[in-house]
C-alpha cells in the first residue's frame, strides 16, 4: 500500500471508529483517535507519514517544530502492540521527561506501558523502567546502563534489557553523527592510572616557545616539540624522549604543551568549582562528568593549578554509534537528515525519507555574509540586532562558543539591549529560556544547538505577542560563523519560519575565521582574497563560492574520518560483544563456567570435597566474571597503547588498519587461551584458604561513567594517519617518525613492533 492510500485509510478507520484489528493500519487509526481525546490535537497527514516511515525502520527528516513527538508515539504504539520493546532516545534528560509526561496519556489509552529515565534514575527505579514497552531516554543513560551491567557482580543489579528491539532515535544527526564516535566509558577503582607528576612536567616547560621548540599543528590542533625543543626536554628531564622508556613523558610533554597553548578557557572548558569542565564543539554545552583523553585533563588541571585528579581503570567503553547499532531495528527522526543522507545509509542502513512542511515555509534565509575580519562582523551582527531590538523583533544568536557569547552579551548591554545568554553555565534553565525567545523583544544568544527540541512560539510561549512579532517580520535568526558542518546551520536556521510563521536568517563569516583560516580560504580563493581592509559586507562572487567549499571540504573530512575511523573500530565491537555476552550469561545463570573441570581436574576434585559442589560453582563463575573484567581492562590498555604507536606502521609501507586489526586479534586470542591457566591459579589460591568466603574476588568498590572525547582526539593526532589509506607509497612524517623500520613478516607486524604487554 503507498503511504497516500495508508493515510487515507487510517483516518477513515478512525472515523468510522473500527479499530480492532491488528494490522498498522488499525494501530494507527487508534493512536490517531486516542491522541484525539488525550492530547485534544489532531494529527496530521504529515505525521502519519512520517510515523510509516519511523515504522518502516527509516531515517525522516521532518522540520523543526512539525510535530516529531507526535510522529513517534505512532510508531512506539505499533511496535510495542506487536510484542516488542521501544526505547525512544531523546536528545536530552530534560527532553525524555517532558516527552513522557506529554504522551503518557496517549500510552495509557492505548494500554501500553512507559517509562522514563533520567540521570538521577536510581537503579532500582531503573530495573522497573526498563520493562515498560517504551521507554524515552538520553543515548547516554542507556550506554552507560549497558555498561555498568559489565561491572556488577550480583545478578539483581543488572539493569539493561535482555533483548534489544527498536530505538527511534529523535534529533538523530546529533547522537549518530556528531557525537557518534563520542564513548561511554565505565571506570573503576581497580588500579589508578598514574599523572600525579603532570604538575611538575608543567612546571618545567614554562619557558617553552612556540616555533623555534615547538609547533602546532592547525588541523589536528595537536603539539608537536622540533629538534631544539625536543633537545632542550631531554636536558631538562635527562631522558630521551624518542626512546620506549621516554613515550610516556613525551606524552606528558606534548599534553601539558598543548593545553597551555592551544585549549582555550571557556572555548574549550570552563572552570567551574574547582574542576575542569569541557565544553562540547557541537552543542557549546558544558558536558559535565567528560574529561579530556590521557594525560591532557590533568595537564589543563595543571594549568589552572587545580589538584589533579586521577581516573582509576577503564573498564569498559562504548561508543554512542555502537550502541545505536545495538538495537536491531533503528529509526530516527531530525530537522537535517537530508545533508547526511549518505552517512545515514553507509554506517547505519537507515534510508532517508524528506516529510514536506505542512505549510509552505516562509522564512527567508539569506546567503552567507562575508566580512574582513572578527572585528567587521561582529559590528555587522550587532548592527543586525539594534535593528531587530529598535522595532521589538525577537533575534535569536548562534554563537560558536561561550566566550563569543558572553562577548556579544556585554556589548548589547553597552548599548542598553538586555539580552538572555543561554549557554553552559546557566543550562538548568535553558528549555524555559529557549521557549520565550519568540518573545516580543526577546534577545537570545545561544551556544550552536543549545536548547534543541525545545519549541519557540512567536509571541511567547501563549502566543500573546503573535500579531505584533508576525508584523515585525517574525524571529530573526542569526548565525555567528562557518559551522563544521552546515546541519549545524540549518538547524539553527530552522529555529525561525516554524508552522509556516514568518521567519528570517542571516549567517555571517569572516576571512579569519578558524575554519576559513584551517581550509586555507586564501589559497582557494587565490587572487580573489582581499589584500586591504574592506568594509561592509565582501561582494566577491568567487570568494563566497569558495567559501562555501570551505564548509564541504570540512564536512567531507569528518566524514571519511568517521568511516576510516571504523576500520579501527569495528574488531573492537566485535569483541567487546563476545566478552559481554559471555559475562552476562554466567551471572544471569544461563551459562556455568567448566574452566577448573576442565583444565585442573585433581585441584577441583580436591576443592569440591573441601568447600562442596554448588558453593565451589558459584564460586567460580564469580571468579571468572571478574577475570572477564581484567581481561577487558588490559585488552582496552593494549588496543589504546596500540593506536598511539599507529602512525610508525606506514613507515614499513603497511596499511595501519589492517595492521591493527591484526594485532588485536592475536592479542585477543592469546589473552582468551590465558585464561584456564589464570583460572587454574586462582583455584590454587582458593586452596589455600580455610573457608570459601574467605577468598575475596577482585572487584572495583566504585565505579563511575564518563563521556569522553579520546577516540577522535586519539586519531586526530595522526593527521597522516587519515591520508595514506589504500594508497601505495606514503610520505613518512617527519614530526613523528623515527628511524625507518626494517620491513618484517606481514603477520604481527604490529605487535612485533611493540611487543605486547604482559
Ligand atoms: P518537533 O519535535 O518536530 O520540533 P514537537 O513535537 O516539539 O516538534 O511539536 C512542536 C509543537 O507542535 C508543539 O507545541 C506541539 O504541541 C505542536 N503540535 C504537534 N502536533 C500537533 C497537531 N497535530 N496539532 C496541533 N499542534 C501540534
Ligand atoms: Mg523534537
Amino acid at each position: 500500500m503507498d503511504k497516500r492510500t495508508a493515510i487515507a485509510k487510517i483516518k477513515a478507520l478512525a472515523e468510522s471508529g473500527d479499530t480492532s484489528g491488528s494490522n498498522i493500519e488499525a494501530v494507527f487509526a487508534r493512536c490517531y483517535n486516542a491522541i484525539k481525546k488525550t492530547l485534544d490535537m489532531t494529527p496530521f497527514d504529515e505525521q502519519l507519514s512520517a510515523a510509516l516511515s519511523l515504522s518502516d525502520g527509516r531515517m525522516v527528516q521532518m522540520q523543526t517544530g512539525e510535530g516529531k513527538t507526535l510522529a513517534a508515539v505512532f510508531a512506539a504504539c505499533a511496535e510495542a502492540l506487536n510484542g516488542g520493546g521501544v526505547h525512544i532516545l531523546t536528545f536530552n534528560d530534560y527532553l525524555a521527561k517532558r516527552d513522557y509526561n506529554w504522551m503518557k496519556p496517549v500510552y495509557d489509552e492505548m494500554g501500553v506501558s512507559v517509562g522514563y529515565i533520567t540521570e538521577s534514575t536510581d537503579r532500582v527505579q531503573r530495573r522497573e523502567q526498563y520493562k515498560k514497552q517504551v521507554v524515552y531516554l538520553t543515548a547516554k543513560e542507556a550506554g552507560f546502563d549497558y555498561l555498568r551491567d559489565f561491572v556488577c557482580f550480583e545478578p539483581d543489579d543488572m539493569v539493561f534489557p535482555e533483548e534489544l528491539n527498536l530505538a527511534i532515535v529523535d534529533e538523530a544527526d546529533s547522537i549518530l553523527i556528531d557525537e557518534a564516535r563520542i564513548p561511554l566509558v565505565i571506570a573503576g577503582d581497580i588500579a589508578a592510572q598514574d599523572s600525579s607528576d603532570v604538575a611538575e612536567v608543567y612546571e618545567k616547560l614554562s619557558g617553552f616557545e612556540e616555533d623555534s621548540e615547538f609547533e602546532i599543528d592547525e588541523e589536528s590542533r595537536n603539539v608537536y616539540l622540533t629538534d631544539e625543543g625536543a633537545d632542550k626536554a631531554e636536558s631538562i628531564f635527562s631522558c630521551n624522549v624518542y626512546s620506549s622508556e621516554g613515550a610516556p613523558l613525551l606524552a606528558k610533554i606534548c599534553a601539558c604543551l598543548k593545553a597551555d597553548a592551544v585549549l582555550k578557557e571557556d572555548k574549550d572548558y570552563i572552570v567551574k568549582d574547582n574542576s575542569i569542565i569541557l565544553v562540547d564543539e557541537f552543542t557549546g554545552r558544558a558536558a559535565a562528568g567528560r574529561v579530556f583523553p590521557g594525560d591532557l585533563q590533568a595537564a589543563v588541571e595543571a594549568k589552572h593549578g587545580l589538584k589533579i585528579t586521577s581516573r582509576g581503570r577503564i573498564m569498559g567503553n562504548i561508543a554512542l554509534q555502537y550502541f545505536a547499532r545495538l538495537y536491531p531495528k533503528l529509526a530516527g527522526m531530525t530537522g537535517t537528515a537530508e545533508l547526511a543522507r549518505e552517512e545515514f545509509e553507509k554506517l547505519y542502513g537507515l534510508s532517508t525519507d524528506i516529510i514536506p512542511t505542512r505549510l509552505p515555509c516562509r522564512r527567508t534565509d539569506h546567503p552567507l555574509e562575508m566580512y574582513f575580519d572578527g572585528a567587521e562582523k561582529r559590528r555587522a551582527v550587532l548592527t543586525a540586532i539594534k535593528e531587530a531590538a529598535e522595532i521589538q523583533r525577537p533575534v535569536l544568536v548562534g554563537t560558536e562558543s561561550i566566550e563569543e557569547s558572553e562577548e556579544l552579551a556585554e556589548a548589547l548591554r553597552q548599548n542598553d539591549i538586555s539580552c538572555a545568554v543561554l549557554n553552559a553555565k546557566n543550562d538548568e534553565q535553558e528549555a524555559a529560556i529557549i521557549a520565550r525567545a519568540g518573545e516580543k523583544g526577546a534577545v537570545t544568544i545561544s551556544t550552536n544547538m543549545a536548547g534543541r527540541g525545545v519549541d519557540i512560539k512567536l509571541g511567547g510561549e501563549d502566543c500573546r505577542d503573535k500579531d505584533f512579532v508576525t508584523d515585525a517580520g517574525g524571529l530573526l535568526v542569526l548565525a555567528t560563523s562557518m559551522r563544521e558542518s552546515s546541519r549545524i546551520t540549518r538547524q539553527l536556521r530552522g529555529r525561525a519560519g516554524r508552522q509556516g510563521d514568518i521567519g528570517e536568517s542571516r549567517f555571517f563569516a569572516a576571512l579569519d575565521d578558524g575554519l576559513m583560516t584551517k581550509f586555507e580560504l586564501k589559497k582557494l580563493a587565490g587572487r580573489h582574497y582581499p589584500t586591504q581592509r574592506i568594509s561592509g559586507a565582501i561582494q566577491d562572487k568567487t570568494l563566497l563560492k569558495e567559501a562555501d567549499r570551505v564548509q564541504r571540504i570540512s564536512e567531507g573530512d569528518t566524514f571519511d574520518e568517521r568511516i576510516n575511523l571504523m576500520k579501527y573500530t569495528m574488531i573492537g565491537e566485535k569483541h567487546r560483544e563476545q566478552t559481554f555476552r559471555r559475562r552476562k550469561a554466567l551471572l544471569e545463570g544461563s551459562y556455568n563456567s567448566d574452566q577448573w573441570q576442565t583444565h585442573a581436574p585433581d585441584m577441583y576434585e580436591e576443592a569440591v570435597k573441601k568447600f562442596g559442589e554448588n558453593p565451589l560453582q558459584e564460586k567460580q563463575n564469580l571468579i571468572l566474571a571478574a577475570l572477564l573484567n581484567e581481561f577487558w581492562c588490559d585488552y582496552l590498555d593494549y588496543t589504546a597503547y596500540l593506536r598511539e604507536g599507529i602512525h610508525l606502521t606506514q613507515v614499513a609501507g603497511r596499511n595501519p588498519a589492517e595492521e591493527y586489526n591484526i594485532a588485536c586479534e592475536e592479542y585477543y586470542d592469546s589473552a582468551a587461551d590465558s585464561i584456564p591457566e589464570r583460572m587454574a591459579e586462582k583455584l590454587g589460591e582458593l586452596l589455600e584458604c580455610d573457608s570459601i568466603e574467605e577468598y575475596e574476588v577482585q572487584m572495583p568498590t566504585r565505579t563511575y561513567t564518563y563521556l569522553l572525547d579520546d577516540m577522535a582526539e586519539e586519531f586526530k593526532t595522526k593527521p597522516l594517519l587519515l591520508n595514506i589509506f589504500d594508497e601505495e607509497e606514503p610520505e613518512p612524517d617527519k614530526k613523528t617518525t623515527p628511524e625507518k623500520a626494517p620491513k618484517e613478516e606481514k603477520k604481527g607486524f604490529f605487535a612485533s613492533l611493540f611487543g605486547k604487554k604482559k
